[in-house]
């Protein structure tokens, strides 16, 4: 079994199909997933998902290029909504420095004041970085009790080793399996121990379905390649990544 620990399903793609985009998921060993949030409205899509489906989790967060739109009362917001049980971690969160639809000082508010809701809650976060690697570890370390995931990892080698030094897990996604990606090298490098996968659909579709809308069924292709570069069968990646995100996201057993 493989779990998709961050997709956006409440993409009209996804929410208009969702029972055939989870069968399809299911015949390539996906089945479990966690719906992240960007925003309040998408939040409460991703908990009606995860209230209404045993095998979704929710998140509920503010991503970086909505942080300048978020309501002046997101904090209470997502007090409430991380009070029900399919909610199982706080973001998506972080920094984007890359496209920096938000200002950066805003981007870095909205960062923070949900880094404390996880360290009250003590509840995971889903952190998204692009190009603001000294920023996002500088706030990661303001709050050295929370842990979480590094979500669609696509830094460098010493800032992996950055993330997990301060408890963080690694997560891949379709861009692992890009030609001329620098990842793979990364990834080879990493522990089997702090490696998470996922889609981020509707976006970053893996190879052989590169450019086309992406589900999380797709999550196969992560998983095989990092089967390839750590040269192990994909069962033991599919062990190692699940019993990661179990462990990560306080997942309930399989019964
Ligand atoms: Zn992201
Ligand atoms: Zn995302």
């Amino acid at each position: 079994m493989l779990i998709d620990t961050h997709c956006h399903l409440f993409y009209d793609d996804l929410k208009n199909d969702l029972p055939g985009v989870l069968d399809r998921a299911h015949d390539l060993g996906v089945n479990r997933f966690i719906c992240v949030a960007t925003n309040m409205e998408d939040a409460k899509e991703c908990l009606l998902m995860g209230e209404s489906h045993e095998n979704i989790f929710a998140s509920a967060g503010v991503h970086p290029h909505d942080a300048k739109d978020a309501p002046e009362d997101f904090v209470d917001q997502i007090y409430d909504l991380m009070t029900f049980d399919s909610m199982v971690a706080v973001g998506e969160m972080g920094l984007d420095y890359f496209r920096n639809i938000s200002d950066p000082e805003i981007q870095k508010n909205v960062f923070r004041a949900q880094m404390g809701i996880a360290q009250s809650l003590k509840k995971p976060v889903i952190f998204h970085n692009r190009d603001a690697d000294d920023d996002v570890i500088k706030i990661l370390k303001e709050f050295p009790d929370v842990r979480g995931v590094a979500h669609c990892f696509s830094s460098n080698l010493e800032t992996a080793k950055a993330f997990m030094e301060l408890g963080y897990f690694i997560s891949f996604s379709g861009n692992l399996t890009f030609k001329n990606s620098h990842l793979p090298e990364v990834a080879k490098e990493l522990p089997l121990d702090r490696i998470l996968v996922e889609t981020d659909s509707p976006y970053l579709s893996p190879v052989p379905h590169r450019g086309k809308p992406n589900e999380p069924g797709r999550t196969r292709f992560v998983a095989e390649k990092l089967a390839e570069i750590h040269d192990v069968p994909l069962k033991v990646i599919a062990e190692k990544t699940t019993a990661n995100a179990m462990g990560l996201f306080r997942l309930p057993k399989i019964i």
